[in-house]
């Protein structure tokens, strides 16, 4: 072999790796190819029992399921998985979790086995720079996604996975993490936040529960300034939720149940409308009030 042969292959060969790298990477990623973009939903999903009761909210998540093409796999940031740090689920079967208590066994029996998609999973955390996002094995789907996305694909046959919310961080670092989603949208898969924009669980009035549309005033007033400032694309009102007075206090005692929907307005596109639906407030101190972004 003559020296210059030699050089060139020392010199070339990790290039040549980082290429064979590269197309592993493509391979990988080839099964999320680019498709038309994606709505966002953002899906008040109240009670757990909307999840087998047949009622205006049901036929609001299925009529907006009707309007969508059906996704390659989705995404669900939901209200009830809580992390120090940001996990994705990356099983292949991920368990129907009964993340409540004092519900009829009807409720305790359902199970959602839609597949996982550890490929997601895996995009998903390459695709996230502002942390390092970890791979989860245990958790499944809560009644967060479950109750709710098994109206939009009752066949149980569209993979789902979902993303956790850092409890350590506030309002600004999540809407900015959730902008770095964006790209899947165009690769034909539906992003859901899961949450309740108004969701006061202490101050539930019990007797209400079976009234029609009953919200105190304060839960009223801020649904209407948080629709108001969805609507005209004012989203830094809404990330800065803490300082915007007292119905706002007592609409997002812990941020939990609203986080998804910062997720949520996050992806939204200047261009893009608004549609809101399921729009009421129920037991005083929940609202239902959902979104699709397209
Ligand atoms: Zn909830």
């Amino acid at each position: 072999m003559k020296r210059s042969d030699f050089l060139k292959i020392i010199t070339l060969s990790p290039l040549a790796l980082a290429a064979m790298k590269l197309k592993a990477l493509e391979t990988i990623t080839q099964e999320l190819t680019r498709t038309e973009k994606m709505p966002v939903l953002f899906l008040g999903h109240g009670s757990p029992m909307n999840a087998i009761e047949e009622n205006e909210f049901v036929t609001g998540f299925r009529n907006i399921g009707k309007g969508i093409p059906t996704p390659k796999a989705i995404l669900v940031i939901s209200a009830h998985w809580e992390t120090k740090g940001t996990f994705v689920t990356a099983m292949d079967k991920p368990r129907t979790i009964h993340d409540f208590g004092g519900f009829p066994k009807a409720l305790f029996d359902v199970e959602y086995p839609a597949p996982g998609s550890p490929e997601l999973a895996n995009e998903t955390k390459n695709i996230i720079k502002k942390t390092q996002v970890g791979l989860d094995e245990k958790w499944g789907l809560d009644h967060g996604a479950w109750s709710v996305v098994k109206h939009l694909y009752p066949k149980a046959d569209v993979p789902v996975i979902q993303m956790s919310i850092d409890y350590t961080q506030g309002a600004q670092y999540h809407y900015d993490l959730a902008k770095e989603l964006a790209s899947l949208r165009k690769k034909g898969i539906l992003i859901v936040g899961s949450g309740n924009m108004v969701h006061n669980l202490g101050m539930v009035a019990w007797d209400k529960l079976n009234t029609d549309a009953y919200g105190y005033d304060w839960a009223i007033e801020a649904n209407e300034k948080m629709k108001k400032y969805i609507l005209t694309d004012e989203h830094q009102p809404l990330i800065n939720f803490k300082s915007q007075g007292k119905a706002f206090d007592l609409a997002i005692p812990s941020p939990e149940h609203y986080l998804p929907l910062i997720y949520s307005l996050a992806l939204k596109e200047k261009n893009e409308k608004v549609t809101i639906f399921n729009d009421k407030a129920v037991a005083g101190s929940l609202t239902m009030t959902s979104l699709k972004i397209d």
